[in-house]
């Protein structure tokens, strides 16, 4: 199904996120945690695309074993660097061939201090490589913050609006941990004619090191009531873990209420904190 469809119907939706394995030895393990957050019938789940095209084969695999064995509709990653043409058109011979119907396009992030083939310089451009070559439905991400290599917001937008003329069907939000943030972005994405759903990115942080690595590599906001919570839970892995599974509910549920209706969890491969999720919201969704 095509998450277009999806997302035009007149229900909430809640996807979930997970990363395949670097190596095969551990695809197995990750393969049964993600068919574990499949089982909890998501709208559709998306498989990361490792730094570089580091998991290009297992990012294909695990989204073709989700789609057979649960029956979920999927969203592989693929990302402009480590993609040349061809190999942007073997990914999507397969995709087509398996009958997926969505890929998630981005630039990605230069592996650390490496020199990497890529014919295409911005995810817009790959997108309208793919729109020219099939039908398929097309994400790509977006930055309520802005774009930490964006000169300023408004020079960020550009850059998206380019990415959704290209025909990118859809966007997914970078985590944030203020929704005010998300509803601003909200406000200016309109205002810039930006007219695709946007699907708001939330990240459920179960430890202290896990928001200090996302921080890091994508400059996100951390409100004083969040830090707080972090800073009192952080010793206590049972109880960081219960209130980052709360927080992550309460700003679902307050975005519900604002009128958002589609939303994206990085569930991180985390099947418990995908299910305190879901039993969180189990009378709001249905
Ligand atoms: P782009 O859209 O190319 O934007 C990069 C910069 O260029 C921005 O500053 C933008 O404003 C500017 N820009 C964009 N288009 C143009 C244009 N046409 N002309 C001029 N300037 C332009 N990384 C991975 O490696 N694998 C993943 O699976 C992955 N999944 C992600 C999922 C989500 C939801 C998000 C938010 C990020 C993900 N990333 C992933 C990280 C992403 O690759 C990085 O954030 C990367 O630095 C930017 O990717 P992009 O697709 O937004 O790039």
């Amino acid at each position: 199904m095509k998450i277009t469809d999806l997302l035009n119907e007149d229900r909430i939706t809640l996807s979930f996120e997970v990363f395949p394995p670097k190596k095969a030895e551990k695809f197995e393990a990750v393969k049964n945690a993600a068919e574990a957050i499949a089982d909890l019938h998501p709208s559709f789940m998306s498989v990361t695309y490792g730094a570089g095209g580091s998991t290009a084969g297992f990012t294909a695999e695990l989204a073709a074993d989700l789609k057979k064995e649960t029956g979920v509709t999927v969203l592989p990653h693929l990302t402009c660097v480590g993609s040349s043409r061809e190999h942007a058109d073997r990914m999507i011979d397969q995709y087509v061939r398996e009958e997926i119907e969505n890929i998630m396009v981005l630039r990605g992030d230069m592996p650390n201090g490496g020199e990497i083939e890529t014919d295409f310089t911005h995810a817009s451009d790959l997108i309208a490589y793919i729109k020219s070559r099939s039908d398929v439905c097309i994400g790509g991400a977006c930055y309520p913050e802005g774009h930490p290599e964006s000169y300023n917001k408004n020079d960020d937008l550009k850059g998206l609006k380019a990415k959704v003329d290209a025909g990118c069907d859809f966007l997914t939000t970078q985590m944030f941990f203020d929704n005010n943030i998300f509803y601003n972005f909200l406000y200016r994405a309109g205002r810039a004619g930006i007219n695709v759903p946007i699907l708001a990115g939330i990240m459920p942080i179960t430890n202290a090191k896990q928001l200090d690595r996302s921080v890091a590599l994508s400059g996100t906001n951390v409100p004083e009531r969040f830090r707080a919570i972090v800073d009192t839970f952080k010793d206590n892995p049972s109880a960081m873990k219960q209130a980052g599974i709360v927080y992550a509910s309460e700003q679902i549920i307050d975005l519900i209420a604002n009128g958002v209706k589609n939303i994206h969890v990085y569930s991180m491969n985390k099947s418990d904190v995908a299910a305190g999720i879901m039993n969180n919201l189990s009378e709001i969704l249905k």
